[in-house]
């Protein structure tokens, strides 16, 4: 904090307080402040208008105004100029309402010798400055929030568009080939097709981010059968397990009831984290499984792959965070399925929680309430941001 030059408006109708204060500030020595002192508050937002001011003393009665109504008029008027507020040994109270509403620091009248008033007043300073300071950075990161959610909106958007003639006309070569390609050229084209159809899943996953950052993404409940997800899930899995040579299992407790989810969503979460589970596993298998608790549908999808490492189990649910995020990686990915999976859970009321050892495998478990998801909206970003300062 710097011992610059302050100018101190003092507002205060007692002649007394007025050359108490002043004698205070005399005893520091060396000039630190200048006070501007006047005995009413209409004469105090004038000289505030006038700019200049650093910090502003203030009564809590004056004669054309009481309370805290005085500091509610001051701060209207000049937000970012940091009032003290001045009060006797019997209104602490109300003094310390003050600061809730935005004075930076109260003084008892009489009770302070001028090196703890000089220092109250700069502290009241420093203090404005870095909340201003933090305000500031709050709305830029709002702001580059926003931002981003909007690229990624487009840049998904512009994306899906070539790649789904790609896709659609690659398809159409594959079915309608009629001997014009060889086995070679087959071949390429099924990769064409499997390649794209992955950077489609990528894209998606992108656009999901977006529309979830937005507040876009409504959930839409319905009678739900656990069984039934599981098994579409595993079918669409297996062909991927099959090519990694690792068993593939469902486990569903009998007699599950059915439960109020949104279907759709919950069948992209399981197939997030089953073909995370099958693409992080080398031997062994993966089992999804569906059970209840209490009042709660639990479905777990476990793997004896190469696990994660401790300090990685949170972050690996924020957006892009991967453990091994080099350009050398072993594994494809957005680093965006988890962070998606976890937000689409907690829109349908729930939660995904990790336990994993490293070298041992991993298992994901995500609890919905039996009661249902509410139709809802996601919270924008905007919103999950906004931090008080
Ligand atoms: P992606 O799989 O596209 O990289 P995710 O958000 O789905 O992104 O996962 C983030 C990271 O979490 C992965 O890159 C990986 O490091 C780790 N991870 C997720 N699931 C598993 C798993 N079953 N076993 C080991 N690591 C995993």
């Amino acid at each position: 904090m710097g011992d610059s030059h302050a100018n101190v408006l003092l507002i205060e109708d007692n002649p007394g307080d007025v050359l108490l204060l002043r004698a205070s500030l005399d005893e520091v020595g060396g000039d630190p402040f200048t006070v501007i002192h006047v005995d009413h508050l209409a004469a105090g937002l004038r000289r505030l208008a006038e700019d200049g001011i650093d910090v502003v003393l203030q009564d809590l009665t004056l004669p054309d105004g009481n309370g805290l109504e005085i500091l509610r008029t001051l701060r209207r008027q000049a937000a970012t100029v940091p009032i003290v507020v001045l009060t006797g040994r019997d209104d602490e109270a109300l003094a310390l309402q003050a600061v809730q509403e935005g004075a930076q620091d109260y003084l008892v009248k009489g009770s302070m010798n001028g090196h703890a008033l000089a220092r109250c007043i700069r502290y009241a300073i420093e203090r404005e400055r870095l909340r201003t300071e933090l305000e500031e950075a709050r709305d830029q990161a709002l702001e580059a929030a926003r931002l981003k959610s909007e690229f990624l909106a487009n840049i998904s958007h512009e994306l899906r568009t070539p790649l789904t003639a790609i896709l659609g006309f690659s398809s159409l070569l594959r079915r309608n080939h009629h001997g014009t390609c060889d086995v070679r050229q087959l071949n390429h084209l099924e990769r064409i097709h499997q390649n794209g159809q992955h950077l489609l899943a990528m894209i998606n996953d992108l656009l999901d981010l977006s529309k979830i950052e937005a507040g876009k993404v409504s959930i839409s409940p319905e009678q739900v059968h656990p069984g039934a997800v599981i098994a579409q899930v595993v079918d669409t899995l297996l062909p991927l397990a099959a090519n990694q040579d690792i068993d593939l299992e469902e486990i569903v407790a009998d007699g599950l009831p059915t439960f109020h989810s949104d279907p759709i969503r919950l069948h992209q979460i399981l197939l997030n984290l089953g073909s995370n589970a099958i693409k992080f596993t080398h031997h062994g298998g993966v089992i999804l499984e569906a059970r209840q608790e209490g009042d709660t549908m639990v479905f777990q999808v476990s793997d004896t792959g190469i696990g994660i490492p401790a300090e990685a189990l949170e972050t690996i649910f924020d957006e892009f965070r991967q453990v091994d995020g080099s350009m050398t990686r072993e594994y494809s990915g957005t680093g965006l399925g988890l962070s998606v999976s976890r937000q689409l859970a907690r829109l349908l009321g729930g939660d995904i929680e990790v336990l994993s050892r490293e070298g041992e495998g991993s298992t994901f478990t995500l609890r919905l309430p039996l009661a249902g998801a509410k139709p809802t909206a996601a919270t924008p970003a905007a919103q999950r941001l906004q931090v008080p300062v």
